[in-house]
């Protein structure tokens, strides 16, 4: 099996960075997102991302000639082009529900041979594949990329048993080979390897720093390099995360996490965060965050 076109469908933080990556990579890419409200053009929110991408840091994230590769759309009017592709890479909203939904939209399209695979933080494979019709199962994976995902060369890869394994060894040389990425194989246990560490820790520290009213600086400072994340920090990482993805990850996990589990114990999100997330304080995709406020 070979990927020669990939579809990314969610144009946000991560499928547009992944979009990006791929196209300096030399791949092209259809880059879907659903329809703005009330909006005159139908494809605006996959070309605002990529839009944001060019101007953010040009020659760092899209290459000028590799942008041509990226075709942006939208799933209403575009969702037929997925026959066109080798591989759909889902990084949509962190909901089962909404996942689902698409899936089996993706179902009634894709080629029967192209993989489709899932950019989910913490949903288990096991429940995204549920009820879904048994090709669908044999051709999903997940492959989770990391932030930002031009730089982070971790990519978690979880697969089934009932998974066609052309399809698991295609994604997996691919993943390596062209996008230089250090493939991780996880089971299908909740937030799978690195989200299962990475969230108890920043849930511990975020919780901490509030509850002793540390300065965001001086926590990220303590907090940031003994962690091994010397640039952000915790908060300089969640704002680049995205704050609204926190109540998602925990909510995922949380529904699939046993009685007694130690991550239960700080499972909650802090107030304060939550109160940001309402009023738009959802990082540096909205107005701003624990730092760059607005
Ligand atoms: P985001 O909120 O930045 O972007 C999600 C995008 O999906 C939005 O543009 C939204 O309009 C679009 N969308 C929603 N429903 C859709 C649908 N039905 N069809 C097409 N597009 C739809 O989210 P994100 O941070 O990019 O996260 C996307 C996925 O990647 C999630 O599963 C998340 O858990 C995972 N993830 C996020 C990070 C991170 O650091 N933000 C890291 C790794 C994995």
């Amino acid at each position: 099996m070979e990927i020669r076109k990939v579809a990314v469908i969610g144009a946000g933080v991560m499928g547009a960075g992944i979009a990006a990556h791929l196209a300096n990579a030399g791949v092209p890419v259809l880059l879907l997102d659903i329809v703005p409200e009330g909006a005159e053009d139908r494809d605006a929110l996959a070309k605002g991302a990529l839009e944001r991408l060019r101007k953010a840091k040009p020659a760092a994230f899209m290459h000028r000639g590799a942008a041509r590769l990226v075709t942006p759309g939208n799933v209403e009017d575009h969702l037929e082009r997925l026959a066109e592709c080798d591989w759909i890479i889902e990084a949509v909203v962190e909901r089962l529900d909404v996942k689902q939904a698409l899936y089996r939209r993706i179902e009634a399209v894709r080629r029967p041979d192209a993989v489709v695979s899932s950019n989910t933080s913490t949903i288990p494979r096991a429940r995204l594949v549920a009820g879904l019709p048994e090709p669908f199962a044999a051709s999903f994976l997940i492959t989770h990329f990391f932030n930002p995902p031009r730089y982070m060369r971790l990519l978690e890869l979880v697969a089934g048993p009932e998974v066609r394994p052309e399809a698991v060894e295609a994604v997996a040389a691919f993943c390596d080979r062209r996008l230089g990425k250090g493939v991780v194989r996880c089971k299908d246990t909740p937030g799978f390897i690195a989200n299962r560490i990475g969230i108890f820790w920043m849930q511990t520290a975020l919780a901490a720093a509030i509850e002793q009213g540390v300065p965001v600086e001086e926590a990220d400072a303590v907090l940031g390099r003994p962690l091994g994340i010397p640039k952000t920090g915790v908060f300089g990482l969640a704002d680049l995360v995205g704050i609204d993805l926190m109540p998602h990850l925990m909510e995922s996990l949380l529904a699939t996490l046993p009685p007694g589990d130690p991550l239960r114990a700080v499972a909650e999100v802090p107030p304060v965060v939550a109160r940001m997330i309402a009023e738009g304080y959802t990082g540096r995709k909205g107005k701003g965050g624990f730092y760059r406020l607005r």
